[in-house]
Protein backbone atom coordinates (compact mmCIF):
# COMPACT_ATOMS: atom_id res chain seq x y z
CA UNK A 1 0.00 0.00 0.00
CA UNK A 2 1.26 3.55 -0.86
CA UNK A 3 0.11 6.66 0.72
CA UNK A 4 1.05 10.46 0.72
CA UNK A 5 1.30 10.32 4.51
CA UNK A 6 1.63 7.49 6.71
CA UNK A 7 0.96 8.25 10.32
CA UNK A 8 1.89 5.98 13.35
CA UNK A 9 -0.14 6.19 16.18
CA UNK A 10 -3.92 6.54 17.02
CA UNK A 11 -4.08 8.39 20.14
CA UNK A 12 -4.91 12.98 20.14
CA UNK A 13 -1.74 13.75 18.25
CA UNK A 14 -2.47 11.18 15.41
CA UNK A 15 -6.14 11.32 15.03
CA UNK A 16 -6.04 15.63 14.85
CA UNK A 17 -3.40 15.05 12.08
CA UNK A 18 -5.35 12.97 10.55
CA UNK A 19 -8.32 14.66 10.88
CA UNK A 20 -6.28 18.15 9.55
CA UNK A 21 -5.25 16.34 6.87
CA UNK A 22 -8.50 14.83 5.95
CA UNK A 23 -10.67 17.92 5.68
CA UNK A 24 -7.99 20.11 3.70
CA UNK A 25 -6.75 17.98 1.04
CA UNK A 26 -6.99 14.75 -0.88
CA UNK A 27 -3.67 13.51 0.05
CA UNK A 28 -4.20 9.86 0.95
CA UNK A 29 -3.57 9.31 4.36
CA UNK A 30 -3.13 5.43 6.32
CA UNK A 31 -3.28 5.48 10.09
CA UNK A 32 -1.19 2.20 11.64
CA UNK A 33 -1.99 1.89 15.22
CA UNK A 34 -0.96 -1.03 17.45
CA UNK A 35 -3.78 -1.28 20.11
CA UNK A 36 -7.98 -1.97 18.76
CA UNK A 37 -10.87 0.48 17.55
CA UNK A 38 -12.58 2.33 20.11
CA UNK A 39 -15.16 0.44 21.03
CA UNK A 40 -12.95 -2.63 21.37
CA UNK A 41 -10.56 -1.27 24.37
CA UNK A 42 -11.69 -3.16 27.50
CA UNK A 43 -9.52 -3.48 30.59
CA UNK A 44 -9.84 -7.05 31.85
CA UNK A 45 -9.16 -6.19 35.33
CA UNK A 46 -12.92 -6.30 36.55
CA UNK A 47 -11.40 -5.90 40.43
CA UNK A 48 -13.40 -9.41 41.01
CA UNK A 49 -12.01 -12.43 38.45
CA UNK A 50 -8.98 -10.41 37.30
CA UNK A 51 -7.45 -7.89 39.84
CA UNK A 52 -4.30 -7.22 38.27
CA UNK A 53 -2.84 -6.49 34.90
CA UNK A 54 -3.05 -10.10 32.67
CA UNK A 55 -0.07 -8.32 30.56
CA UNK A 56 -2.35 -8.18 27.03
CA UNK A 57 -0.60 -8.18 23.94
CA UNK A 58 -1.85 -4.45 23.78
CA UNK A 59 -2.90 -2.65 26.56
CA UNK A 60 -6.41 -1.40 26.44
CA UNK A 61 -5.81 1.87 28.39
CA UNK A 62 -3.47 2.54 26.92
CA UNK A 63 -2.99 1.45 23.19
CA UNK A 64 -6.18 1.78 20.51
CA UNK A 65 -8.04 4.60 18.72
CA UNK A 66 -7.85 7.55 21.12
CA UNK A 67 -4.95 6.64 22.16
CA UNK A 68 -3.75 7.00 26.02
CA UNK A 69 -6.46 9.73 26.34
CA UNK A 70 -9.21 7.44 25.60
CA UNK A 71 -10.51 6.68 29.40
CA UNK A 72 -8.76 10.07 30.47
CA UNK A 73 -10.42 12.24 32.62
CA UNK A 74 -10.31 14.63 29.45
CA UNK A 75 -9.10 17.72 30.33
CA UNK A 76 -7.89 19.82 27.66
CA UNK A 77 -5.43 22.29 29.73
CA UNK A 78 -5.35 26.02 26.80
CA UNK A 79 -2.03 27.01 28.34
CA UNK A 80 1.43 27.56 27.64
CA UNK A 81 2.47 27.49 31.18
CA UNK A 82 2.33 23.50 31.51
CA UNK A 83 1.23 19.95 29.09
CA UNK A 84 4.44 20.55 27.23
CA UNK A 85 6.70 23.35 25.33
CA UNK A 86 4.96 23.30 22.02
CA UNK A 87 5.60 26.90 21.98
CA UNK A 88 9.80 26.85 22.11
CA UNK A 89 9.22 25.47 18.41
CA UNK A 90 6.07 27.14 17.28
CA UNK A 91 5.59 30.33 19.27
CA UNK A 92 3.78 30.97 22.15
CA UNK A 93 0.79 32.77 19.67
CA UNK A 94 0.73 29.69 17.32
CA UNK A 95 0.99 27.12 20.01
CA UNK A 96 -2.67 28.75 22.14
CA UNK A 97 -4.06 29.65 18.87
CA UNK A 98 -4.17 25.59 17.95
CA UNK A 99 -4.61 24.73 21.19
CA UNK A 100 -8.19 26.61 20.74
CA UNK A 101 -8.96 25.05 17.43
CA UNK A 102 -8.74 21.42 18.98
CA UNK A 103 -11.41 22.87 21.63
CA UNK A 104 -13.78 24.03 18.76
CA UNK A 105 -13.43 20.67 17.07
CA UNK A 106 -13.77 18.74 20.21
CA UNK A 107 -17.02 20.89 21.09
CA UNK A 108 -18.44 19.94 17.75
CA UNK A 109 -17.78 16.69 17.83
CA UNK A 110 -20.28 15.94 20.98
CA UNK A 111 -18.36 18.16 23.71
CA UNK A 112 -21.05 21.34 23.11
CA UNK A 113 -22.26 20.98 26.66
CA UNK A 114 -19.10 20.68 28.60
CA UNK A 115 -17.45 23.82 30.41
CA UNK A 116 -14.39 25.89 30.12
CA UNK A 117 -12.73 27.28 33.24
CA UNK A 118 -10.30 30.01 33.47
CA UNK A 119 -7.76 31.27 35.90
CA UNK A 120 -8.51 34.92 34.12
CA UNK A 121 -9.13 37.41 36.97
CA UNK A 122 -9.29 34.80 39.64
CA UNK A 123 -9.11 36.30 42.70
CA UNK A 124 -7.26 33.18 43.73
CA UNK A 125 -4.05 34.07 42.05
CA UNK A 126 -3.56 36.78 44.70
CA UNK A 127 -4.58 34.12 47.46
CA UNK A 128 -1.73 32.02 46.30
CA UNK A 129 0.58 34.43 46.08
CA UNK A 130 -0.32 35.57 49.80
CA UNK A 131 0.62 31.88 50.59
CA UNK A 132 4.08 31.54 49.18
CA UNK A 133 2.26 29.70 46.01
CA UNK A 134 1.40 30.11 42.38
CA UNK A 135 -1.16 29.91 40.16
CA UNK A 136 -0.48 28.93 36.96
CA UNK A 137 -2.66 31.00 34.35
CA UNK A 138 -4.61 28.45 32.24
CA UNK A 139 -8.00 27.61 30.51
CA UNK A 140 -8.98 24.34 30.72
CA UNK A 141 -12.10 22.33 29.08
CA UNK A 142 -13.25 19.44 31.29
CA UNK A 143 -15.14 16.65 28.91
CA UNK A 144 -15.57 14.31 32.02
CA UNK A 145 -13.99 10.81 30.72
CA UNK A 146 -17.96 10.22 29.29
CA UNK A 147 -18.14 12.90 26.85
CA UNK A 148 -14.19 12.46 25.91
CA UNK A 149 -15.11 8.91 24.82
CA UNK A 150 -18.12 10.13 22.38
CA UNK A 151 -16.23 12.98 21.07
CA UNK A 152 -13.85 10.15 20.00
CA UNK A 153 -16.30 8.25 18.83
CA UNK A 154 -18.06 10.98 16.52
CA UNK A 155 -13.99 12.14 15.26
CA UNK A 156 -13.94 7.91 14.27
CA UNK A 157 -17.13 7.83 12.40
CA UNK A 158 -16.16 11.02 10.14
CA UNK A 159 -12.82 9.59 9.60
CA UNK A 160 -13.04 6.58 8.77
CA UNK A 161 -13.92 7.14 5.29
CA UNK A 162 -11.57 9.60 4.60
CA UNK A 163 -8.60 7.98 6.15
CA UNK A 164 -7.19 4.10 6.28
CA UNK A 165 -6.96 3.23 9.58
CA UNK A 166 -5.38 -0.59 10.02
CA UNK A 167 -5.62 -1.28 13.42
CA UNK A 168 -3.70 -3.99 15.81
CA UNK A 169 -0.61 -3.14 13.51
CA UNK A 170 2.53 -2.29 15.35
CA UNK A 171 5.24 -0.58 13.09
CA UNK A 172 8.00 -2.92 13.61
CA UNK A 173 10.71 -0.50 11.99
CA UNK A 174 10.80 2.57 9.58
CA UNK A 175 12.96 2.69 6.52
CA UNK A 176 14.41 5.36 4.41
CA UNK A 177 14.23 4.67 0.58
CA UNK A 178 16.60 6.38 -1.56
CA UNK A 179 14.41 8.53 -3.55
CA UNK A 180 13.32 10.03 -0.04
CA UNK A 181 10.16 8.45 0.91
CA UNK A 182 9.70 6.07 3.84
CA UNK A 183 8.42 2.25 4.32
CA UNK A 184 6.99 1.43 7.37
CA UNK A 185 7.39 -2.27 8.33
CA UNK A 186 4.83 -4.73 9.97
CA UNK A 187 5.15 -8.03 10.36
CA UNK A 188 5.79 -9.81 6.88
CA UNK A 189 4.66 -6.39 5.11
CA UNK A 190 5.25 -2.77 4.60
CA UNK A 191 3.70 0.08 3.40
CA UNK A 192 5.16 3.91 1.45
CA UNK A 193 4.16 7.56 1.93
CA UNK A 194 6.24 10.41 1.14
CA UNK A 195 5.79 12.06 4.53
CA UNK A 196 5.83 9.94 7.90
CA UNK A 197 4.03 11.41 10.82
CA UNK A 198 4.93 9.24 13.88
CA UNK A 199 2.71 9.84 17.21
CA UNK A 200 3.31 6.96 19.30
CA UNK A 201 2.97 8.56 22.75
CA UNK A 202 4.53 7.27 25.85
CA UNK A 203 3.82 3.69 25.32
CA UNK A 204 5.69 3.84 22.38
CA UNK A 205 9.13 5.64 24.06
CA UNK A 206 11.05 2.46 23.73
CA UNK A 207 10.05 1.80 20.19
CA UNK A 208 11.09 5.35 19.64
CA UNK A 209 13.63 5.57 21.36
CA UNK A 210 14.98 2.87 18.88
CA UNK A 211 13.61 4.13 15.85
CA UNK A 212 15.78 7.19 16.87
CA UNK A 213 19.10 5.16 17.15
CA UNK A 214 18.58 3.39 13.65
CA UNK A 215 18.10 6.32 11.84
CA UNK A 216 20.73 9.02 13.45
CA UNK A 217 18.09 11.15 15.11
CA UNK A 218 19.80 12.86 18.17
CA UNK A 219 17.64 12.09 21.15
CA UNK A 220 18.00 13.82 24.75
CA UNK A 221 16.32 12.96 28.40
CA UNK A 222 16.58 13.35 32.24
CA UNK A 223 12.90 14.02 33.81
CA UNK A 224 10.75 11.93 35.87
CA UNK A 225 7.96 13.46 38.73
CA UNK A 226 7.35 11.38 41.44
CA UNK A 227 5.29 12.36 44.68
CA UNK A 228 1.56 11.09 46.09
CA UNK A 229 -2.07 11.47 44.95
CA UNK A 230 -4.22 13.55 47.95
CA UNK A 231 -7.73 12.42 48.00
CA UNK A 232 -9.98 14.60 50.58
CA UNK A 233 -13.73 15.83 50.99
CA UNK A 234 -14.36 17.75 47.84
CA UNK A 235 -15.92 20.76 49.97
CA UNK A 236 -12.23 21.10 51.06
CA UNK A 237 -11.63 22.44 47.71
CA UNK A 238 -14.80 23.60 46.00
CA UNK A 239 -14.00 26.81 45.97
CA UNK A 240 -11.39 26.24 43.92
CA UNK A 241 -13.02 23.48 41.65
CA UNK A 242 -15.81 25.19 41.49
CA UNK A 243 -14.68 28.07 39.29
CA UNK A 244 -11.29 26.71 37.95
CA UNK A 245 -12.33 23.23 37.67
CA UNK A 246 -8.27 22.52 38.06
CA UNK A 247 -5.65 24.81 39.43
CA UNK A 248 -2.04 23.89 38.26
CA UNK A 249 -0.70 25.37 41.93
CA UNK A 250 3.73 25.75 42.40
CA UNK A 251 5.18 25.74 45.92
CA UNK A 252 9.04 26.64 46.12
CA UNK A 253 9.87 24.28 48.91
CA UNK A 254 11.98 26.39 51.93
CA UNK A 255 14.32 23.56 52.91
CA UNK A 256 15.14 22.09 49.38
CA UNK A 257 14.30 25.14 47.22
CA UNK A 258 12.32 22.13 44.55
CA UNK A 259 9.60 22.40 42.73
CA UNK A 260 6.54 20.61 44.19
CA UNK A 261 3.14 21.13 42.08
CA UNK A 262 -0.20 20.24 41.83
CA UNK A 263 -1.48 17.70 39.33
CA UNK A 264 -4.53 16.68 37.31
CA UNK A 265 -7.28 17.19 39.74
CA UNK A 266 -10.66 15.72 39.72
CA UNK A 267 -13.08 17.18 41.98
CA UNK A 268 -15.49 14.83 43.16
CA UNK A 269 -13.91 12.33 41.27
CA UNK A 270 -12.22 8.58 42.03
CA UNK A 271 -8.45 7.90 42.69
CA UNK A 272 -7.92 4.41 40.27
CA UNK A 273 -4.61 2.22 39.98
CA UNK A 274 -2.57 2.88 36.07
CA UNK A 275 -0.52 0.24 34.89
CA UNK A 276 3.01 1.05 33.39
CA UNK A 277 4.63 -2.22 32.04
CA UNK A 278 3.35 -4.13 34.84
CA UNK A 279 4.36 -1.81 37.36
CA UNK A 280 0.95 -0.07 39.55
CA UNK A 281 1.17 3.90 40.66
CA UNK A 282 -1.64 5.47 41.06
CA UNK A 283 -4.06 8.19 38.86
CA UNK A 284 -7.31 9.72 39.12
CA UNK A 285 -10.30 10.75 37.13
CA UNK A 286 -13.86 11.96 37.47
CA UNK A 287 -17.33 11.91 35.25
CA UNK A 288 -19.23 14.89 33.69
CA UNK A 289 -21.80 12.65 34.63
CA UNK A 290 -23.97 13.16 37.93
CA UNK A 291 -25.17 10.33 39.06
CA UNK A 292 -20.95 8.70 38.71
CA UNK A 293 -19.62 11.94 41.17
CA UNK A 294 -18.02 11.02 44.38
CA UNK A 295 -17.86 13.46 47.51
CA UNK A 296 -13.90 12.96 47.04
CA UNK A 297 -11.77 15.47 45.43
CA UNK A 298 -8.36 14.13 44.07
CA UNK A 299 -5.38 15.49 42.94
CA UNK A 300 -1.29 15.10 42.37
CA UNK A 301 1.51 16.16 44.28
CA UNK A 302 4.95 16.08 42.42
CA UNK A 303 8.07 16.85 42.52
CA UNK A 304 9.98 16.88 38.93
CA UNK A 305 13.71 15.42 39.50
CA UNK A 306 16.04 16.28 36.49
CA UNK A 307 19.48 13.99 36.48
CA UNK A 308 22.66 15.49 35.31
CA UNK A 309 25.83 13.14 33.93
CA UNK A 310 26.02 10.28 33.94
CA UNK A 311 22.90 9.05 35.29
CA UNK A 312 20.91 8.64 32.19
CA UNK A 313 17.84 6.18 33.12
CA UNK A 314 15.56 8.79 35.20
CA UNK A 315 12.41 6.61 34.03
CA UNK A 316 14.28 3.96 35.29
CA UNK A 317 14.77 5.68 38.56
CA UNK A 318 10.72 6.09 39.43
CA UNK A 319 9.93 2.74 38.37
CA UNK A 320 12.34 1.71 41.03
CA UNK A 321 10.31 3.63 43.35
CA UNK A 322 6.82 2.73 42.47
CA UNK A 323 7.85 -1.35 42.58
CA UNK A 324 8.98 -0.92 45.84
CA UNK A 325 5.66 0.53 46.75
CA UNK A 326 4.35 -2.13 44.95
CA UNK A 327 6.72 -4.74 47.05
CA UNK A 328 5.62 -3.05 50.18
CA UNK A 329 1.65 -3.22 49.12
CA UNK A 330 1.38 -5.24 46.26
CA UNK A 331 -0.06 -2.26 44.64
CA UNK A 332 -0.34 1.12 45.26
CA UNK A 333 -0.28 2.01 49.05
CA UNK A 334 -2.62 4.32 50.93
CA UNK A 335 -1.73 6.19 54.25
CA UNK A 336 -3.52 8.47 56.67
CA UNK A 337 -1.56 12.28 56.44
CA UNK A 338 -2.30 12.07 60.42
CA UNK A 339 -0.14 8.69 60.12
CA UNK A 340 2.73 10.36 58.14
CA UNK A 341 3.22 13.23 60.30
CA UNK A 342 3.50 10.84 63.41
CA UNK A 343 6.26 8.37 61.38
CA UNK A 344 3.34 5.29 61.83
CA UNK A 345 1.85 3.16 59.13
CA UNK A 346 -1.85 3.05 58.32
CA UNK A 347 -3.24 0.24 59.28
CA UNK A 348 -6.91 -1.27 57.58
CA UNK A 349 -8.67 0.20 61.34
CA UNK A 350 -7.62 3.37 60.85
CA UNK A 351 -8.54 3.41 57.42
CA UNK A 352 -11.63 1.70 58.36
CA UNK A 353 -12.06 5.10 60.86
CA UNK A 354 -10.52 7.36 58.42
CA UNK A 355 -13.52 10.16 57.66
CA UNK A 356 -12.61 10.65 54.44
CA UNK A 357 -13.55 7.38 52.59
CA UNK A 358 -11.37 6.50 49.82
CA UNK A 359 -12.22 5.97 46.84
CA UNK A 360 -9.51 3.12 46.18
CA UNK A 361 -9.13 -0.01 47.64
CA UNK A 362 -5.28 0.12 48.04
CA UNK A 363 -3.10 -1.61 50.73
CA UNK A 364 -2.43 0.45 54.06
CA UNK A 365 0.79 0.92 54.63
CA UNK A 366 3.76 3.94 55.42
CA UNK A 367 4.86 5.80 52.57
CA UNK A 368 7.88 7.01 54.05
CA UNK A 369 9.34 3.59 53.33
CA UNK A 370 8.97 4.24 49.81
CA UNK A 371 9.58 7.62 48.66
CA UNK A 372 12.75 9.29 49.07
CA UNK A 373 13.33 11.81 52.16
CA UNK A 374 13.44 14.91 50.08
CA UNK A 375 10.42 14.26 47.92
CA UNK A 376 8.25 13.33 50.80
CA UNK A 377 9.66 16.53 53.27
CA UNK A 378 8.85 18.55 50.16
CA UNK A 379 5.13 17.15 49.46
CA UNK A 380 4.44 17.24 53.38
CA UNK A 381 6.02 21.16 53.21
CA UNK A 382 3.07 21.63 50.24
CA UNK A 383 0.41 19.95 52.08
CA UNK A 384 0.89 22.74 54.91
CA UNK A 385 1.03 25.42 52.13
CA UNK A 386 -2.22 24.14 50.48
CA UNK A 387 -4.00 24.45 53.94
CA UNK A 388 -3.39 27.90 54.03
CA UNK A 389 -5.87 28.55 50.90
CA UNK A 390 -7.91 25.68 51.73
CA UNK A 391 -8.31 24.79 54.90
CA UNK A 392 -8.68 21.28 56.11
CA UNK A 393 -6.01 19.98 53.31
CA UNK A 394 -3.36 19.07 56.14
CA UNK A 395 -5.94 17.45 58.15
CA UNK A 396 -5.04 13.78 59.84
CA UNK A 397 -7.68 11.97 57.28
CA UNK A 398 -6.37 13.44 54.24
CA UNK A 399 -5.50 10.41 52.46
CA UNK A 400 -2.41 9.99 50.76
CA UNK A 401 -1.55 7.57 47.76
CA UNK A 402 1.39 5.91 46.28
CA UNK A 403 3.20 6.39 44.38
CA UNK A 404 2.06 8.37 41.15
CA UNK A 405 4.60 8.76 38.76
CA UNK A 406 4.85 10.55 35.71
CA UNK A 407 7.18 9.58 33.06
CA UNK A 408 8.63 11.37 30.39
CA UNK A 409 9.86 10.42 27.10
CA UNK A 410 13.16 11.27 25.53
CA UNK A 411 13.30 14.80 23.75
CA UNK A 412 13.63 14.17 19.98
CA UNK A 413 15.56 16.50 18.13
CA UNK A 414 13.20 18.37 15.76
CA UNK A 415 13.42 21.72 13.51
CA UNK A 416 10.28 24.25 14.23
CA UNK A 417 7.69 22.07 12.13
CA UNK A 418 8.36 19.45 14.40
CA UNK A 419 10.44 17.46 11.61
CA UNK A 420 13.51 15.64 12.32
CA UNK A 421 16.87 15.73 10.27
CA UNK A 422 14.69 13.00 7.92
CA UNK A 423 13.38 15.78 5.59
CA UNK A 424 9.48 14.33 5.88
CA UNK A 425 9.72 12.67 9.00
CA UNK A 426 8.20 14.17 11.40
CA UNK A 427 7.62 13.13 15.18
CA UNK A 428 4.37 15.24 17.31
CA UNK A 429 2.79 14.46 20.14
CA UNK A 430 3.66 12.69 23.53
CA UNK A 431 6.34 10.40 21.34
CA UNK A 432 8.83 13.27 21.15
CA UNK A 433 8.67 14.30 24.61
CA UNK A 434 7.73 18.13 23.52
CA UNK A 435 4.41 17.05 24.85
CA UNK A 436 2.86 15.59 27.65
CA UNK A 437 -1.02 16.57 27.53
CA UNK A 438 -3.80 16.07 25.57
CA UNK A 439 -4.45 19.38 23.92
CA UNK A 440 -0.02 20.05 23.42
CA UNK A 441 -0.35 16.92 21.42
CA UNK A 442 -3.29 17.37 19.61
CA UNK A 443 -2.21 20.76 18.35
CA UNK A 444 1.10 19.36 17.70
CA UNK A 445 -0.63 17.34 15.23
CA UNK A 446 -2.72 19.96 13.43
CA UNK A 447 0.64 21.90 13.25
CA UNK A 448 2.33 19.42 11.09
CA UNK A 449 -0.48 18.47 9.33
CA UNK A 450 -0.77 22.05 8.17
CA UNK A 451 3.18 22.34 7.66
CA UNK A 452 2.71 19.40 5.11
CA UNK A 453 -0.12 21.37 3.46
CA UNK A 454 1.68 24.19 3.14
CA UNK A 455 -0.79 25.73 5.44
C1 LIG B 1 -5.02 7.64 32.86
C2 LIG B 1 -4.55 8.86 32.12
C3 LIG B 1 -5.22 10.07 32.28
C4 LIG B 1 -4.80 11.21 31.61
N1 LIG B 1 -5.52 12.37 31.76
C5 LIG B 1 -5.17 13.47 31.06
C6 LIG B 1 -5.94 14.66 31.12
O1 LIG B 1 -6.99 14.73 31.75
N2 LIG B 1 -5.49 15.77 30.44
C7 LIG B 1 -4.35 15.74 29.69
O2 LIG B 1 -4.00 16.77 29.10
N3 LIG B 1 -3.62 14.60 29.58
C8 LIG B 1 -4.00 13.47 30.23
N4 LIG B 1 -3.27 12.32 30.10
C9 LIG B 1 -2.12 12.33 29.16
C10 LIG B 1 -2.65 12.23 27.72
O3 LIG B 1 -3.47 11.11 27.61
C11 LIG B 1 -1.48 12.18 26.76
O4 LIG B 1 -0.71 13.35 26.94
C12 LIG B 1 -1.96 12.10 25.31
O5 LIG B 1 -2.78 10.98 25.10
C13 LIG B 1 -0.78 12.05 24.34
O6 LIG B 1 -1.23 11.87 23.04
P1 LIG B 1 -0.32 11.18 21.92
O7 LIG B 1 -1.14 11.11 20.70
O8 LIG B 1 0.97 11.87 21.87
O9 LIG B 1 0.02 9.72 22.46
P2 LIG B 1 -0.91 8.53 22.95
O10 LIG B 1 -2.23 9.03 23.39
O11 LIG B 1 -0.12 7.75 23.91
O12 LIG B 1 -1.16 7.67 21.63
C14 LIG B 1 -0.12 6.97 21.00
C15 LIG B 1 -0.71 5.79 20.21
O13 LIG B 1 0.33 5.23 19.43
C16 LIG B 1 0.18 3.82 19.41
N5 LIG B 1 1.49 3.20 19.15
C17 LIG B 1 2.59 3.18 19.96
N6 LIG B 1 3.61 2.57 19.33
C18 LIG B 1 3.15 2.19 18.11
C19 LIG B 1 3.73 1.50 17.01
N7 LIG B 1 5.01 1.10 17.01
N8 LIG B 1 2.96 1.25 15.92
C20 LIG B 1 1.66 1.66 15.88
N9 LIG B 1 1.06 2.31 16.91
C21 LIG B 1 1.80 2.57 18.00
C22 LIG B 1 -0.34 3.48 20.80
O14 LIG B 1 -1.03 2.25 20.77
C23 LIG B 1 -1.26 4.68 21.09
O15 LIG B 1 -2.59 4.41 20.78
C24 LIG B 1 -3.67 11.15 30.75
C25 LIG B 1 -2.99 9.95 30.59
C26 LIG B 1 -3.42 8.80 31.25
C27 LIG B 1 -2.68 7.51 31.03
Amino acid sequence: MNYDVIIIGAGPGGIFSAYELAMKSDLSVGVFEAGHPLEKRHCPIDGKKIKSCIKCPTCAIMNGFGGAGAFSDGKYNITNDFGGTLYEYIGKEKALELMYYVDDINVSHGGGQTRMFSTAGSEFKKLCMQNKLTLLDASVRHLGTDINYIVLQNLYNELKDKVDFHFHTPIDSIEVLENGRYRVHYGSESSECDKCIVSVGRSGSKWMEKVCSDLGIETSSNRVDLGVRVELPAVIFSHLTDQLYESKIVYRTQKFEDNVRTFCMNPNGIVVNENTNGIVTVNGHSFEDPARKTDNTNFALLVAKHFSEPFKDSNGYGESIARLSNMLGGGVIVQRFGDLERGRRSNQKRIDECRTRPTLAATPGDLSLVLPKRILDGIVEMIYALDAIAPGTANDDTLLYGVEVKFYNMEVKLNQHLETCRPGLYVIGDGSGVTHSLSHASASGVYVADTILGL
